[in-house]
This record gives structure tokens, sequence and C-alpha cells, in this order.
């Protein structure tokens, strides 16, 4: 038997735990159901979040568990110097999902695959004969992952400054934050300002020295901001104009979460490079993949020597990892959990439409199966509310049983925004729960404002 007291002990004492490196009492969780997750004390949370945007297929599945089991007993590692079956069965069925013709390059976290793209991105454009191009475009807000790189790609100063300097050549551009629009437009009233802004940071930085735009399809970590329809292909406009590479993030936005396969998908664009993890096995086991399209692939088969990709990682394209993504996309087509992300976000964004009446609900946002609800001093002048208020509302959400997020920090006082991102496995009546929980919690922060 597990014993808490013990574990927590060596806990407290060799564990180094992210982001609250200090949490003297963690949730110790044991196991997992669909949508639940019970800790060591036997309590039930709904994983409002999905884990880290994560586990999309939910929580406990036999059917990955016997691939896993029969992968391992067959091979358990090869590298892709050479290749394996299930990269290759993997690498094809990526495909058909991107519905284009791309070129797979794995690793192992979203970072990674981050990376990787960017340094697709620059060889590509030193072999294409314009090695000037160095430079990436990314946004405010932004995550884009932990290593220097995609570090550098983020848009979150506080991620940033004890690290720094970070790989040079990154710069951003303000986000399509239609509830805070940085440059004072009305929503529906403006020239899309937030996508033109690429061109005159291109035009101005030089195009010839411009490599890539890097973008999630919707800022998700940043705060869940859903750009106006017709930004993302302004943006591949623009970048075709100068000759960028448009590159997509779909780590949380991938395998479903948008209601559609990817993404992209419901901008009607065609990236150049595709980034994406965490839904790729629903984090059943660690992979990402850089999907690149096979025109940008071709400058890389050239006959010099030096003319190849010169990245290896040990672990990337793992035998295990790729089994385990196969059987994952398995389930979501043959429990056709894609339309059911889409169907279960429409019903998520009519149900927590009720929650605008609570005074501190400044914007909801819902895009696929995810949301974020903006929590404000007052919806007149739109500031945000504390992180002790934040606090507050999650955990009273706690207390009752639900696992909601926030947005990671970006400056002080904008970690005003509850995130959720359900398991696509969520039913209606766990719907129900989950905005009856925010209501509930909202309620509380309304009485404790009338104390004061
Ligand atoms: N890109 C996005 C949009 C993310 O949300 C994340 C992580 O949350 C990453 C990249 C980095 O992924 P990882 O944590 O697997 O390195």
């Amino acid at each position: 038997m597990l014993n808490k007291q013990e574990l927590l002990e060596k806990d407290s004492k060799y564990l180094w735990h992210q982001i609250s490196p200090h949490n003297e009492n963690p949730m110790i969780v044991v196991s997992g159901e669909g949508s639940w997750i019970t800790t060591i004390d036997g309590e039930r949370f709904f994983d409002g979040m999905s884990g880290l945007w994560c586990v999309n297929i939910g929580h406990g599945r036999e059917e990955i568990a016997e691939v896993a089991k029969e992968q391992i007993k067959t091979i358990a590692y090869a590298s892709l110097v050479q290749s394996h079956v299930p990269a290759i069965e993997l690498a094809a069925k990526i495909n058909e999902w991107l519905e284009g013709n791309y070129r797979i390059f794995y690793s192992n976290s979203g970072s990674d695959a981050n990376e990787v793209a960017f340094k697709i991105a620059r060889q590509y454009h030193h072999q294409n004969g314009e090695p000037t191009r160095h430079k990436f475009i990314s946004r405010h807000r932004a995550y884009h992952g932990n290593s220097m790189g995609a570090l550098a790609a983020t848009g979150q100063a506080h991620r940033k400054i004890k690290y720094e300097p970070l790989t040079p050549g990154f710069l951003h551009v303000p986000p399509p934050y239609c509830y805070r629009c940085p440059f004072g437009k009305e929503k529906g009233s403006c020239q899309l300002e937030c996508a033109q802004i690429y061109d005159e940071v291109m035009n101005w930085e030089g195009a010839e020295t411009v490599a890539g735009v890097i973008l999630e399809p919707v800022i998700t970590g940043g705060g869940v901001i859903v750009p106006p329809p017709e930004y993302l292909q302004e943006v591949r406009k623009i970048c075709d104009k100068y000759g960028v590479l448009m590159i997509v993030d779909e780590v949380i936005c991938g395998f479903g979460r948008s209601g559609a396969k990817f993404g992209h998908f419901n901008f009607s664009v065609k990236p150049d490079i595709v980034t994406m993890a965490k839904g790729i096995t629903s984090a059943y086991s660690p992979l990402s993949a850089t999907a690149v399209r096979a025109e940008i692939y071709q400058a890389f088969k050239q006959p010099e020597a030096d003319a190849h990709f010169r990245h290896i990682n040990t672990f990337g394209g793992n035998p295990v990892s790729c089994a385990i993504a196969l059987k994952n996309i398995e389930i979501l087509e043959k429990e056709n959990l894609v339309g059911q992300a889409a169907k279960m976000g429409k019903l998520l964004e009519e149900k927590l439409a009720r929650l605008t009446v609570h005074p501190h609900v400044g914007d909801i946002r819902v895009f696929g199966f995810l949301a974020g609800i903006e929590l404000v001093e007052d919806k007149e002048s739109k500031e945000p509310v504390s992180t002790d208020i934040m606090l507050k509302v999650l955990s009273e959400c706690q207390k009752q049983g639900l696992l909601a997020g926030k947005n990671s920090d970006t400056v002080p006082g904008f970690n005003n925004i509850i995130t959720l991102s359900p398991p696509f496995v969520t039913s209606e009546k766990e719907i129900d729960f989950i905005v009856d929980t925010l209501d509930q919690a909202l309620e509380c922060l309304a009485a404790a404002d009338k104390v004061n």
C-alpha cells in the first residue's frame, strides 16, 4: 500500500516541481478513468484541463496499454537513422490527417518540434539561395516552449527574463486580441491591423532577413485568444508576398482539440510547417512531430554532403510512442472523437454563456473544445482581477471537484483567464457539472465582494 506521508516526505526532499516549486502539499495523483482522476486520498476530480491540455482521449485506455506492451515485446527501440514500422505508419497517418503532402520529422516534446521547425526553416533558406533569412516573428502572449529558441519565440516576459539572453533573431507582434485590441479598434470594424502588422514588420526589418512566422491557430496558454476569422489567411498572404515560411504550432490545437483534425483547418490555410505534440499520443507517451511541406523537403535532398538536416535526437520517433500515437488516432477515428470535441465545445459555449451575468466575467471565448473565461474587476474598466481572486475561484472549483486552469503568467496582473480543455469523452452531464461548479465559484466571489 502507498503511504501518503512517506511519499510527501520524499516528494518534499527529492522532487523539483514544475511552476510551483515550493508546493509542500501537492496533489498525488494515482489513477484516472475517462475524464476523472483520483488522488492518493481517494478524492476524485474532473480533469478540466486534460492534464496540461493533452489527455484528449481520456484516462485509463486499455487499448493503449495493450499496444504499448506488444510494441515493447516486439522492439522497444530503433533509431530513425534507419527506419521502423510504427514510425512509417504514423508518418503516413499524420499526412492523411493533414490532408497535404508533408515529410514528418519526430522529436519528443512540443518545444523540440518547434526548435526543429526553426532549424529547418533557416537551413531551407540557406539551401534555397537566401542565407540572410534568419528571423522569426511570433506574438506577444504566445507560448511556444521551454528551450532557448522556443522560449525566444514565446511572447511572455516573465517566462524569459531570468534565462536571457535567449536565441537571437526572434521578433514579436501584438496578438489578435479583440477583447483588448492592441490597436484600439472595435471588433468587426477594423482593417485587421493585427495581421497587417506582419507586413509592416517584414518591410521594416527587411523581408530578406525574415525566415518564418510562428503562430498557433488560437493562442491557447496565453489566454484562449481567438483571432478574427480572416486573420490566418491574411497572415498567409503576407508570408507569401515576402517569401516567408508559415509555421503553425498545433501542439495544443492539433488532433481534434479545435473541433477539426487540426486547428488551421478552421481557417482554411495551408501552413508550410506544422508542429504537433500533446494530443498526438494523448500524452500516454512523449512524442512530437514537425511536418514539413514536401517542396521544402526537396531542398534537403540535394547531393551535396551538407545539404541534409544535421539534427538527431535519440528518442524522437521511439517505436513505443509511435505505436501509441497510431492507436490514439485509431481511437479518435473509431469513436468520432473529433466530432465529439466539436459538439461538446458548442454545448460548453452555449452553457457558459449564462456566466456573463457575473460582474467579474468580462469575456468568454470558446474555440473547439477549449475555453477561456476572462475575469475583470468590473466590465467597464476591464481591469484584470488579481492573482488572489483567480486562486480563490480555482480553489473553490477544486473544492467542488473541478480542476480548471488559468492562463500562464504574461505580465503581472494578466493571469486572469480561467481555462478549460476537457477530455473529448466528456459527457453532457459533465458539461453541466463544469458550468454549475464555475457558476457557484463565481457566486462565492460575488458574496465575498458584498462582505468587503
Ligand atoms: N507550443 C505550445 C502551443 C504549447 O502549449 C506548448 C506547451 O504547453 C509547447 C509548444 C511546448 O510543448 P512541450 O511542453 O511539450 O515542450
